[in-house]
């Protein structure tokens, strides 16, 4: 099974085995039948729970789960996924349990019961609903990414008032041991995840202390390069970590950026375009800087490594940064395969890395660069047959995206038609909203 199936195939049997138990909770199936807004309200408050916890859990970054979804990138996406269906279960939840008794409904939106357990789920129902809302607003509201990151922090307490509602309440997970002890284990495990990267991930988790010891401008992008302090990160070719500078008059959060240098090589390179509000501070950055840096996570250059069939290379913008380690490995190799870098740029000026592609190229005939620039005289997109051209062999060759999202997944569309197979198509996603 694929990385990523297996991961999908583990969230729907903790599922089943929700639904299951519930099932079991029932004496006769007429109790599900007589009330069946009760019986709604019940499974979706279950379900919507365990996709909770999960959403939780796809937010630790820890190692299995990244084997077990195939990367950081699929893990926030899915993690995004569970986070909406479960947003729509328990709003289902007090909504129907309203529907099943109108005289009172109301009542279940509010913490004015006489049983604080109940209250809790009031208050956790709020604190989920609140969070997810902006979370689906943030692009439109232009909400920073760290302030919103802040609010994110609160599903813990959401968590944890979930967590307690379902072990005081009178219910089926109270009156039936199996399912009380089940939703007892996993919330406890996302509450447990919370806590783990609000409180310990920053200290406890993959870190290495670096310090900046050059760093190149090329217009809006820097090239930092760092040494270890004490220990070097060990990581795979063009996999990426989170990096918090430390810097007088920049934030200490952290972003994610693709590792430029090659695993063999003691010095650590990134690449990193002024995109918002904190990647504009960098300019700020000196030499003598300390960075601390968490990682590494990501496999986009598993297959590159594990086989030997052709490559090509599409890069938007600063979703070059992958593909200099990768062309460069390519080189030293002295690869027998066809590996073709296609670098997109509005302008040539914005080929910042040109030089150095065209003298990583020149030192093997397998190895072509092409810098495709779209605003410029004689320019325009790239085209499908520009990459078949240098690409015939479409069942033998694989291709690797990073750029822009939306560029991404249409030319993965018009490949895929051209004849090149799904599966040998692999996206760097540099957006995880
Ligand atoms: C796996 C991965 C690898 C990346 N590699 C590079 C790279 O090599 N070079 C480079 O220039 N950029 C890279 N990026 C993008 C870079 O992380 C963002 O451009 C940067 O964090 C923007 O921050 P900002 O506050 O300046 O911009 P904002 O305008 O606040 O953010 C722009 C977008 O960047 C993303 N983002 C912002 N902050 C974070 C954060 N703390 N964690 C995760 N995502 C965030 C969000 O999708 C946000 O919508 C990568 C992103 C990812 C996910």
């Amino acid at each position: 099974m694929k990385s990523r199936k297996k991961g999908k195939f583990i969230i729907y049997v903790s599922l089943a085995v929700t639904f299951l138990l519930w099932l079991l909770s029932k004496n006769l199936p007429t109790e599900i039948t007589a009330q069946p807004l009760v019986a709604i309200c019940q499974i979706t408050a279950l379900l919507g729970t365990i996709l909770f916890v999960w959403s939780m859990l796809l937010s630790t970054r820890l190692d299995f789960l990244e084997n077990l979804f195939g990367g950081l990138d699929k893990i926030y996406k899915i993690h995004r996924k569970v986070s909406e269906i479960g947003f729509v279960l328990i709003i289902l939840h007090p909504l129907t349990l309203a529907l099943s008794s109108p005289e009172i409904g109301a009542t279940y939106f509010f913490p004015v019961h006489t049983k604080a357990g109940v209250n809790l789920g009031v208050y956790s129902f709020w604190v989920f609903v609140t969070i997810i809302l902006i979370t689906l607003l943030v692009r439109n509201l232009k909400i920073p990414y760290h302030i919103w990151k802040q609010t994110h922090k609160f599903l813990n307490l959401a968590m944890a008032l979930a967590l307690v509602h379902v072990v005081t309440i009178q219910s089926d997970t109270s009156s039936f041991e199996p399912l009380g002890i089940w939703m007892k284990v996993l919330t406890g495990l996302g509450v447990a995840s919370g806590l783990y990267m609000t409180f310990f991930y920053n200290k406890a988790g993959p870190r290495y202390e670096y310090e900046i010891v050059e760093i190149k401008r090329y217009g809006d992008i820097h090239d930092v390069f760092l040494k270890p302090i004490k220990h070097k990160l060990p990581y795979k070719l063009a996999q990426y970590v989170y990096v918090s500078f430390i810097s007088e008059g920049i934030s200490k959060e952290t972003h994610p950026y693709c590792i430029m240098s090659l695993p063999q090589e003691d010095i650590l390179r990134f690449s990193i375009k002024e995109l918002g509000d904190y990647t504009k501070k960098l300019g700020k950055l000196k030499v003598g800087d300390k960075a601390i840096v968490h990682g590494p996570y990501g496999h986009l250059s598993e297959k590159f490594v594990e086989t030997d069939k052709d490559s090509v290379f599409i890069a938007g913008g600063i979703g070059i940064a992958p593909f200099v380690s990768m062309f460069k490995q390519a080189s030293i190799n002295n690869s027998r395969a066809k590996v073709t870098l296609f670098y997109c740029t509005k302008y040539k000026k914005e080929a910042s890395f040109e030089d150095e592609l065209i003298q990583i190229a020149a030192a093997n005939d397998n190895l072509k660069y092409y810098n495709q620039c779209s605003r410029e005289i004689n320019g325009g997109h790239l085209s499908i047959e520009q990459i078949t051209s240098c690409a015939p062999n479409t069942q033998n060759t694989n291709i690797y995206l990073c750029g822009p999202t939306k560029m991404m997944e249409d030319m993965a569309t018009k490949l895929i038609k051209a004849g090149f197979n799904k599966q040998n198509i692999i996206l760097e996603n540099f957006e995880m909203l």
